[in-house]
């Protein structure tokens, strides 16, 4: 791959994925718990995104997870990489988050895959405590439901 290809692809990676790693690796399947990436999971996200896939399923939708937990060296390479990519860090803090504030650090965001399981879980999600939290980020789910079951408001971006 030429340089300027491999710079394409990555920024398509950050467009579609959230980051060049989460495109490069393979999916992982929400029960694919002896990977740290889900098994290191905070125990209750775990399960409602494992809940989650089996209704989906019954629906003929399969979840897939992109990126679960992350270590936090993994963290500050990937915010490296979008800050090299977007050439800032405050259009990549947009997208990625710093180590001390990212919810996948502490297990408890999950990043899906296809498209039509996020739009599956944007619709569904809430009946498992499953929330889209940022408005650019149709794949980043966490627990975030009230004690009504509704989810909070859209924050506009990682960064807002
Ligand atoms: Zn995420």
């Amino acid at each position: 791959m030429t340089h300027a290809l491999a710079a394409a692809a990555a920024a398509l990676a950050l467009s579609v994925g959230g980051s060049p790693a989460a495109a490069a690796s393979a999916t992982l399947s929400p029960f694919d718990v002896w990977d740290p990436a889900i098994g290191r999971l905070d125990p209750a996200l775990l399960t409602a995104i494992q809940d989650a896939a089996r209704a989906a399923a019954a629906e003929g939708v399969e979840i897939r997870i992109t990126s679960g937990w992350r270590s936090p060296e993994f963290q500050v390479q990937l915010f490296d990489d979008a800050v090299r990519s977007y050439g800032s860090v405050d259009v990549a803090r947009q997208y990625v988050q710093a180590p001390e504030v990212s919810q996948h650090v502490v297990g408890r965001a999950v990043d899906v895959a296809p498209i039509a399981a996020d739009e599956w879980l944007i619709r569904n999600g809430a009946r498992f405590g499953l929330c889209q939290i940022y408005a650019n980020e149709i794949w980043h789910f966490e627990l975030a439901t009230d004690a009504y079951g509704n989810c909070p408001p859209l924050r506009p971006t990682a960064a807002g």
